[in-house]
């Protein structure tokens, strides 16, 4: 089986996910378990909350589901307020993902804001040792995301996020989720098939295949390597199609869950019908 599926709106409750995979169809979901652009929710998970997404997961047939962390959380942050508020965001992020029981929680890795990528870097794994330090028992793993280098961010190159990784105590509790769009404008030209092999040979020496848990499929409105963040729709963008025919193709990455990040326009289904049909069609080529 293929995990492939979507960001799912969680309007109405987290809940309510799974019946917006069931209806696109998909068997693998990305969600918000809490406002993303808030530091904390105040609102506790209640039981019967945490049942309806469990009964509705099962139902639906997810096999997969994961969350993103909130856009707030920067663990390399220089501010000590900042960098304070990130970690009990963190953490709320991860009981919720516990309690839950999804099987990853993705996170941008941080913006060092001015204060250089060498202190970032080591912002950051501090902050992870500290988050999986004073919760031991946590089993939901933490995906890295590699990001296009927009600003001061941290994790546009793969040596910026094996040295996080490297001063990481419980290696087993990281991974990296790979988007797209995001190595696209970070810097990896991955139009081609020489590019595409390239980058993933890059990964391999530099990461490991085996750190890859998770890919975020999206085009990128904005050009190669200019550091910009912009989602587009799979093959409209400055990718084009290529890229996704081979990521669909590749055998490597046939049990590897895939997501797309692609703009809904106040849709829940209609654009990630089109975007899934598209990356479905490769993979029966
Ligand atoms: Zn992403």
């Amino acid at each position: 089986m293929r995990y492939l599926g979507t960001h799912v709106s969680t309007v109405g409750g987290v809940g309510q996910g799974p019946l917006r995979a069931r209806e696109i169809p998909v068997n693998t979901i990305q969600l918000f378990a809490k406002n993303n652009n808030q530091w904390l929710s105040k609102n506790p998970l209640l039981p019967a909350e945490i049942e309806t997404f469990k009964r509705n997961r099962k139902e639906c047939g997810v096999a997969i589901a994961f969350s993103h962390a909130g856009y707030l959380i920067n663990l390399a942050s220089p501010d000590p307020k900042n960098h304070g508020l990130s970690l009990e965001s963190l953490a709320q992020e991860l009981e919720r993902a516990e309690l839950l029981e999804l099987d990853f929680v993705v996170l941008h890795p941080g913006a060092h804001v001015g204060s250089g990528m060498t202190l970032g870097i080591h912002k950051i794994s501090e902050s992870l040792n500290k988050t999986f330090d004073a919760f031991p028992k946590g089993k939901t793993q933490l995906l890295l995301e590699t990001t296009a280098g927009q600003g001061t961010s941290v994790g546009h190159t793969f040596e910026q996020l094996a040295a996080i990784f490297d001063k990481v105590k419980d290696k087993k509790r990281i991974g990296i989720c790979l988007d797209t769009c995001h190595v696209f404008a970070g810097g990896y030209d991955i139009r081609t098939a020489e590019g595409y092999e390239k980058m993933w040979q890059e990964f391999d020496q530099v990461l490991g295949l085996k750190k890859l848990k998770a890919i975020h499929l999206n085009d990128s409105k904005t050009d190669f390597a200019s550091h910009v963040d912009r989602h587009d729709h799979i093959g409209q963008g400055k990718l084009g199609d290529l890229p996704f025919q081979m990521l669909m193709q590749d055998s490597r990455f046939e049990k590897t869950p895939m997501v797309l990040e692609t703009p809904k326009h106040d849709d829940f289904v209609k654009w990630d019908r089109i975007n899934l049909k598209k990356l479905m069609q490769w993979t029966k080529a």
